[in-house]
């Protein structure tokens, strides 16, 4: 499974309507009852029952997964009226019109950022009216004040989910970014390839994967240093972020690249030429005066179109450009189609 998913906007908002559901079923059926048993407020009553149901309903379709957007709205939509018309038929000291103060926590924690802006702003207009209807009937509450309270209160409220919600989208985003990362070179790691393979897949693009590992790479640990094994991989990343785009290429791990590139077997073999013959040119600057090469073994979605797959057969070809001497391509099975190779 992917491991982003865990922490994304979805799975979140899937347990703040579990549990939400849950809240506001429990205490739908204690006021459901209590109107109608003994408040004598039937007809809110039988409604916050169904509101009870509905929760019910709502809480599994979540469990089983499926789509509930619709049912979502509607639910909202349900609680609105529920509130709205719990306090145009209770006498205002009985204090139900603070209820709406609850919605915009809701709507942002449930709905996100854009949503929540919306519902918040219709629902603090409706509130606005409901309690004005109720206070031109009640000369027992000073209207100005309750309006006033009220609408501080509101956009206070408001205000902290909206700010509440906005950070912890940045901070969602800014996780992702740091999980599809490699901290080494900047480039994309393994985790997004895994990502971008699939939807590339989906998107019906043709292309193909070139795994790169550098021609002994001990040797500039060896030789020059670790820091200095470091230096070459963050060059090598650069040159080729510029030359191939930086969304195309992951850091496979160690020394190792993987690209994608798009094109049929031929095109991309052709690519695949093009860079090894580049990077056997890089310069490395005047505190470096070295010289790498890649391996590349290259695979197509003629081979595969599953990501693990494609990887290990293009990892098999890496392995027999190493065993053909280093510094070139393989782009097919030798032993089985040795005359397809494309000059
Ligand atoms: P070959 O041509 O067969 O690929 O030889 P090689 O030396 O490149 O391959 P080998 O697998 O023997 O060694 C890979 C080296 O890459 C060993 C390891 O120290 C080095 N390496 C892996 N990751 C890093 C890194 O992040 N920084 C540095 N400086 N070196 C790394
Ligand atoms: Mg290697
Ligand atoms: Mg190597």
């Amino acid at each position: 499974m992917d491991p982003l998913k865990a922490t994304s906007s979805d799975q979140l908002r899937i347990k703040v309507w579990q549990g939400l559901t849950t809240v506001m079923g429990t205490i739908a059926v204690i006021l459901g009852v209590w109107n109608v048993g003994f408040n004598n407020a039937p007809v809110l009553g039988l409604v916050e029952l169904g509101l009870a149901l509905f929760s019910l309903l709502i809480y599994r379709k979540f469990k089983q997964g499926r789509e509930t957007l619709f049912l979502q709205y509607a639910y909202i939509a349900l609680f609105i009226l529920i509130v709205g018309f719990a306090i145009l038929s209770r006498p205002l000291m009985n204090g139900l019109f603070v209820w709406p103060l609850f919605l915009p926590i809701l709507f942002y924690l449930s709905l996100g950022a854009r949503d929540g802006f919306v519902l918040s702003v219709a629902s603090l207009v409706l509130a606005f009216i409901v309690l004005s209807i109720k206070l031109n009937n009640e000369v027992a509450l000073n209207a100005s004040t309750v309006r006033l309270n009220f609408g501080l209160c509101y956009v206070l409220i408001w205000g902290i989910s909206a700010v509440y919600e906005h950070n912890r989208m940045r901070i969602e985003k800014d996780l992702e970014k740091l999980a599809l990362t490699d901290v080494l070179t900047g480039t994309k790691n393994r985790l997004a390839f895994k990502r971008d393979f699939a939807a590339r897949v989906a998107s019906g693009e043709n292309f193909g994967l070139l795994l790169l590992d550098i021609d002994h790479f001990k040797k500039v640990n060896d030789n020059y240093g670790h820091e200095a094994g470091d230096e070459v991989l963050r060059h090598l990343t650069s040159e080729l972020n510029q030359s191939c785009g930086s969304g195309n290429l992951y850091r496979h791990g160690g020394e190792e690249f993987c690209l994608l590139v798009a094109g049929d077997v031929k095109q991309v073999t052709v690519q695949a030429e093009r860079i090894r013959e580049d990077i056997s040119h890089y310069d490395f600057g005047a505190e470096l005066p070295i010289q790498v090469t890649v391996s590349i073994g290259v695979a197509t979605l003629e081979d595969s179109n599953e990501g693990a797959v494609l990887l290990d057969i293009a990892d098999r070809r890496m392995y027999q450009a190493k065993r053909n001497g280093r510094n070139c391509v393989v782009a097919f099975d030798i032993e089985t189609t040795p005359s397809e190779i494309p000059a």
